[in-house]
């Protein structure tokens, strides 16, 4: 029987130890923590956004980097087959807005104690508390692992193969604190620099700091990267739901831009308050505004366009006296508080930190991992899955299925690869 360690016992580390045993394998999960799946409990705001139900070609217009490297192994373990593996050990699933598919029950601890039972069923021993310290291989092969528990001495156990699952560094309390990425440079793989990703935007105007609290809803959002071939087409062009915060802006349109953005690049961003309206039909809306509020205050007219909050900044944004009569408003000043509105402008300055970011982008190297196994094209027997690999995608399910799908197929290639 091959002996398989498996490091992490995340969303990753489950699927591919699950599935190495089920192909015959005897298989040990090593996890520093003293539980499985802490990163799984806070996915979804607690309720686990554990796959996407789009067809699988759509899937990989979410993956931002290096979707090509996924085809094997998405198509070999798909989102119907994780809502049929969930559904299947009675953990029903419900589809929600965008095919975001979530546990009936709405509670993360689900999927997990589903995933663990299965696990632990399959007859995978796990290790808790039990942190990995070397991945060690020599003359191109993988031979052993060393990890120490608790106070005791570090062990040294040999096994066939390794699969590693440990995750980026985002949200490090709940282990993923970029192991991985050591072990894989010790084998002498190439890794790509680890940013954080569908994360907060730090912004310069310090205005934003004054809206702070401040949902938006419906509204555009335009990114634009300098020194682009282009840089008059934005990098991105969304819409939705933000929110303004003590440093910047955040909420679901601004962790998808993220997705997009270059740090390298000097990154403006532009925001449609009124996205739904032409700058000429925008024009006739302020327009009837103003000569309903003819003889009020400038700063006194604007309560039907904007969340009250928002009045003073935009004023002080338009350049107009706050406090002039509507009637005395000219019209280039109307419409350049027109254009204003549909291109509120605001400067990146940088992301926050990986406590704050979602996912983490870079990692291993897919030009170094054979995308139809999972294993290192360096060291025969080192298999890679889930985050610690150079793939990222965009929120809505998309990054626990690359977690499901590359673990399954490590998992299933781990057991076989060697016998080749
Ligand atoms: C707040 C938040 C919400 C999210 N929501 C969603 C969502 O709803 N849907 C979605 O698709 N994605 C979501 N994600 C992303 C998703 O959780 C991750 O992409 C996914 O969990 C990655 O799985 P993984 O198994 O690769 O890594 P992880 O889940 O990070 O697991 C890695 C494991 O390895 C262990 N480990 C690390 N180093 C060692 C070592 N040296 N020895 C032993 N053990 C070690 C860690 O303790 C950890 O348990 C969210 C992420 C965050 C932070």
């Amino acid at each position: 029987m091959k002996k398989i360690a498996v490091i992490g016992c995340g969303a990753a580390g489950m699927m591919a130890a699950l599935t190495a045993a089920e192909s015959g394998a005897g298989v040990t999960i090593f996890e520093k923590n003293e539980k499985p799946g802490k990163k799984i409990y806070i996915t979804g705001k607690g309720r686990c956004n554990v796959t996407n139900a789009c067809d699988v070609e759509e899937y990989f217009s979410y993956v931002r980097r290096n979707p090509k490297f996924l085809y094997s192994a998405i198509y070999s373990y798909d989102n119907s087959a994780v809502m049929d593996f969930f559904e299947s050990n009675n953990c029903h699933l419900k589809v929600e807005r965008g095919d975001r598919v979530f546990p009936v029950s709405d509670h993360s601890s689900d999927i997990i104690r589903t995933l663990y039972d299965a696990v632990k069923r399959a007859g995978v021993k796990v290790e808790f508390n039990t942190t990995v310290m070397s991945v060690e291989a020599s003359g191109g092969e993988f031979s052993a692992i060393t990890y120490a528990s608790g106070d005791d001495p570090v062990t040294r156990e040999e096994f066939d193969a390794c699969i590693i699952c440990t995750g980026g560094l985002s949200y490090p309390s709940t282990g993923s604190t970029g192991d991985g990425y050591e072990f894989a440079k010790s084998l002498g793989h190439t890794i790509k620099e680890p940013l954080p990703s569908l994360v907060p935007f730090e912004i310069k105007e310090s205005w934003c700091k004054d809206l702070q609290g401040l949902s938006l809803k419906n509204v555009g959002l335009k990114m634009f990267a300098e020194g682009g071939k282009n840089s008059k087409k934005p990098v991105y062009d969304g819409f939705g739901e933000m929110l303004f915060t003590h440093f910047g802006i955040s909420g679901p349109l601004v962790l998808t831009a993220s997705s997009y953005y270059d740090k390298d690049k000097a990154s403006r961003l532009l925001l449609d308050l009124k996205p739904a309206l032409s700058v000429e039909q925008l024009d006739k809306r302020v327009l009837r505004d103003f000569e309903e509020n003819l003889n009020k205050q400038f700063k006194n007219s604007l309560g039907a366009l904007f969340p009250s909050k928002m009045i003073p900044v935009m004023v002080k944004l338009s350049g107009i006296d706050p406090e002039i009569q509507v009637n005395a408003i000219t019209k280039e000043e109307r419409l350049a508080f027109v254009n204003l509105i549909k291109a509120v402008p605001m400067t990146i300055t940088g992301t926050r930190g990986f406590n704050e970011a979602i996912i983490t982008r870079g990692g291993v190297s897919v030009k170094e991992i054979n995308p139809s196994t999972m294993e290192s094209k360096l060291v025969k027997g080192v298999f890679f899955a889930g985050e610690v690999i150079d793939v990222d995608t965009e929120t809505g399910g998309f990054n626990l299925q690359v977690a499901w799908s590359t673990g399954h197929l490590a998992g299933v290639q781990s057991t076989i690869s060697n016998e080749e």
